[in-house]
């Protein structure tokens, strides 16, 4: 018969007739291993890979003003370290050390048998605080215990330490810099999962792979995430009043608000930004930097007509290729055999042909052709003109 030993007093006792083969594997291993690796707790800032917290604040930053400021990211620090009587800080405190033979001091991680990086000799030690000899090390306000009773959040402050940066542009001259300041400032209170414990001289966290919340145990679930990108579809449920089903585009960035298109019975466009209040599409492309008069053009291009004489001239272009030709759009010797019919490169051809003998017009324009249509807006009548 075995027994377990789990916790402060319980024992588990096994009546199982069959023998353990292999060890229960740590099951919480891998969320452990993976918040600590978010986290990067117990790890100077020169030390720390580009994953996790680190990763997130160095794509933020830097964050540019136009070109007038820019605030930088250096490094981070999640929870309070400092010494036993609060007189050194700081994780950089943590790895200072000094060497008793050759006197060298440093900051940097040092071997498990504490060689010293500048003379190889085993006498290098962390520093310890004058006032009350301990190494510094990081101190919680408060217990998971104290925590759970409490109803409090087993949390840790996290600082930031950043830079801002004023640029001065003197008139067309290269942008120079007027001040950096350099500052820690605290970020939030984030959450760490329970509980605190050392490991080989080093502070981890997550043996139990549990937060604590507001006084209640919670882990965290996987689960799947809608993946980036653009997704077109068609409302199903919900049609406007001619029984039409409303078309809706929606953008799934990798991080930030998701961005819903879609149209009302209007046939106005709306943009929804995290499926807030709707607005109006050129009022949101207007946020973005673009300019009014330039909205159209994004989408549209533009026919070029000419009103001389009462008639309008249009440009023969390929633009007018599937235009059918009915009686009265063209004029000219010949003309009579392309009406009813589809315009196509062949037509476009004649057309150009035909405009080329005509070059009597005050714009120096050959002037083909008249056309009468009703697209686009009812004008009434085209010229076609080769500019
Ligand atoms: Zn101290
Ligand atoms: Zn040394």
């Amino acid at each position: 018969m075995s027994s377990l030993h789990t916790g402060a007093r319980i024992v588990r006792k096994s009546f199982s007739k069959i023998k353990d083969i292999v060890p229960v594997p740590n099951l919480i291993e891998v969320q452990s291993k993976s918040f600590n690796d978010f986290v990067q707790l117990d790890f100077l800032p020169a030390e720390r890979q580009n994953i996790g917290l680190e990763k997130v604040f160095r794509d933020i930053f830097p964050i540019d003003y136009g070109d007038k400021m820019s605030l930088g990211y250096i490094s981070y620090e999640l929870g309070a370290w400092s010494c036993t009587c609060g007189k050194l800080t700081g994780v950089a405190e943590r790895y200072a050390w000094s060497c008793s033979s050759c006197q060298a001091s440093g900051c940097s991680r040092l071997s498990d048998q504490l060689e010293c990086p500048s003379c190889k000799a085993l006498t290098a030690r962390y520093k310890a605080c004058h006032n009350c000899l301990s190494r510094v090390g990081v101190k919680l306000p408060m217990t998971l215990g104290e925590c759970r009773s409490s109803g409090q959040t087993f949390s840790m402050p996290l600082k930031v330490r950043l830079q801002l940066t004023s640029w001065d542009r003197p008139e067309g001259g290269e942008r120079v810099v007027r001040d950096i300041k350099e500052q820690e400032i605290f970020f939030a209170d984030v959450p760490v999962m329970a509980d605190l414990y050392e490991e080989r001289g080093q502070f981890v966290l997550g043996n139990l792979g549990t937060f604590l919340i507001n006084g209640i145990d919670r882990v965290i679930v996987s689960q799947l995430h809608r993946s980036p990108g653009v997704v077109f579809s068609q409302s199903k449920k919900v049609k406007d009043l001619h029984g039409k089903p409303y078309y809706l585009a929606r953008i799934i960035p990798m991080r930030g608000m998701w961005l819903d298109f879609e149209f009302d019975s209007n046939d106005y466009l709306y943009v929804r930004v995290d499926k807030k209040k709707k607005i109006f599409i050129t009022t949101f492309l207007q946020a973005l930097g673009v300019k009014r008069d330039e909205i159209i053009p994004l989408f549209y291009s533009f026919e070029r007509i000419v009103s001389e004489n009462g008639e309008f001239y249009q440009e023969v272009s390929d633009r007018l290729l599937g235009v059918r030709l009915r009686h009265g759009m063209v004029d000219g010797e010949g003309s009579a055999v392309h009406v009813g019919k589809l315009i196509t490169r062949d037509t476009l051809a004649w057309f150009k042909k035909a405009g080329k003998k005509d070059n009597n017009n005050q714009h120096n324009q050959c002037c083909a052709d008249r056309f009468i249509d009703t697209w686009p807006l009812n004008l009434r009548q085209f010229k076609a003109h080769f500019f």
